[in-house]
């Protein structure tokens, strides 16, 4: 009868409020220094006055991979790998909490909470030395480390600013199977976790802020979702939640028309639908993991990719559907292993490969058409790459068509300016 009635304030807490929940994730360059901390901060606190921020915190730039270096040089019988990889988890984000908190006894425990998971990822690198075996289980285990030091961190740089915040290890919450460095969720299981954990959280005034990239399977050991996976993560919880929309924070304008990186005149997509999206990110786009769209699709969660540099642009907005109507092509996706890069062309019709083709031949570039279930990919040299990306942008047009289309160009003032979040419109919904 107490629960019920506990439940049941709640429910009236989180009516009250007139809120809804909303979830941010901020990916690894959005972490990537104590500036970038305090810009994600600003980013919740101006977003908590209008409605329950959830967040979502990858680990910072470069951690992973660094983790991933020292777990490949402890395998290969490097007895320093530990100490050093703990040396430099400790001295990077120790530093940061030095920059970010003000109280001597705050900043006192969240080193001593630092410490204690910094050393922790070196006793799993002595571990991963000594066993000969299988080391995917302890790598798992280790890779945790990145998204947990920055949970910390981020949590306390909202306490900081007056919001109340407290990092959830996500090995509570995301169920998974045992496929250690890819493992597969279980919604179900994770949907009960997430809402008995999450709910009295939220309900308190507290905002949780999670470790993305990582679950656990049913028996505790942690797992990862694949790399860039605190996107999944994201739209998991976003979807365990009800939320009202997922926000993926991150260090380009939104989803734009090829990776900014070929191609410096690419342009941000306005908005996409859920399929689009899904297609550009298994396409290559790095901006958002493959799976990301998934778990939200069914609920019609709109999600938006923005900008953590520059809140005040309004990104690209994912829905049920999008504007095809004056485009012919509306994004080019680029993936490269060892030394091929497959290109795709995000369009409704698949004549446009071929007229790719042709015009790659045009300019002595050497390719080959590469069948893909229904797709078409074009296959070139990975040398040939920025150059094929940047003829393809220029022959269909890329830049221009999305000038006209897109609604960056909106803008808004005060809080609006950095947290408003999309309204569906009904055609989206319907
Ligand atoms: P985060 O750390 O926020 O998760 P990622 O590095 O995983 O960020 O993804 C963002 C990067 O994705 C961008 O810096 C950009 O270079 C790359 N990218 C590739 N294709 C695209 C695209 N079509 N649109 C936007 N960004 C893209
Ligand atoms: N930190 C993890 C990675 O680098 C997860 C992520 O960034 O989304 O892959
Ligand atoms: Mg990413």
């Amino acid at each position: 009868m107490n629960l019920l009635l506990h439940s049941l304030a709640q429910e009236v807490f989180l009516l009250r409020r007139n809120n809804s929940i909303r979830v941010m994730k901020f990916g690894g360059t959005s972490v990537g220094d104590a500036d970038c901390f305090r810009r994600a901060s600003r980013i919740i606190t101006l977003s908590a006055s209008e409605c329950l921020p959830v967040v979502v915190v990858s680990a910072m730039s470069g951690v992973t991979n660094a983790i991933l270096a020292a777990g490949d040089r402890a395998a290969s019988g490097d007895p320093f790998a530990g100490t050093q990889l703990a040396d430099m988890l400790q001295c990077r984000h120790s530093c940061i909490a030095h920059a970010l908190v003000s109280s001597q006894a705050d900043c006192r425990e969240l080193q001593l909470e630092l410490k204690t998971l910094a050393s922790g990822a070196g006793n799993i690198c002595d571990a991963i030395a000594e066993s000969g075996s299988d080391q995917s289980r302890l790598r798992d285990a280790l890779l945790a480390t990145g998204e947990r030091l920055a949970a910390r961190l981020l949590a306390s740089a909202l306490v900081e600013s007056g919001v109340p915040a407290v990092a959830v290890d996500a090995t509570a919450l995301i169920v998974t199977t045992p496929d250690f460095g890819e493992a597969e969720v279980d919604l179900f299981a994770s949907r009960a976790r997430i809402r008995t954990t999450l709910r009295p959280l939220i309900a308190a005034g507290v905002v949780p802020v999670i470790t993305g990239f990582i679950g656990s399977t049913p028996e505790g050991s942690p797992t990862t979702l694949g790399r860039g996976g605190s996107d999944y993560s994201a739209t998991i919880i976003g979807s365990c939640l009800d939320a009202e929309s997922v926000i993926i924070w991150t260090d380009v304008d939104g989803v734009m028309t090829a990776d900014p990186k070929l191609v410096p005149d690419a342009k941000t997509i306005a908005e996409l639908s859920y399929a689009e999206a899904t297609a550009l990110a298994e396409a290559g786009a790095k901006v958002i993991h493959p799976k990301t769209l998934a778990p939200v699709a069914s609920g019609l969660i709109p999600v938006e990719i923005r900008n953590s540099f520059a809140p005040e642009k309004r990104g690209t907005l994912i829905t049920q559907t999008s504007d095809n109507s004056t485009v012919e092509v509306k994004a080019i996706g680029a993936r490269t292993d060892d030394d091929v890069s497959l290109l795709w062309l995000l369009s409704v019709e698949s004549e446009f490969t071929v007229r790719a083709g042709t015009l790659l031949g045009g300019h002595g570039i050497r390719h080959e058409i590469d069948s893909h279930g229904a797709t078409n990919a074009l296959k070139v040299a990975a040398s040939d790459l920025r150059r094929s990306v940047q003829l393809l942008h220029e022959e269909f047009d890329l830049a221009r068509q999305r000038s006209q289309n897109r609604d960056d160009n909106r803008r808004h003032s005060g809080i609006d300016q950095v947290t408003s979040s999309p309204k569906l419109s009904a055609a989206a919904v319907g």
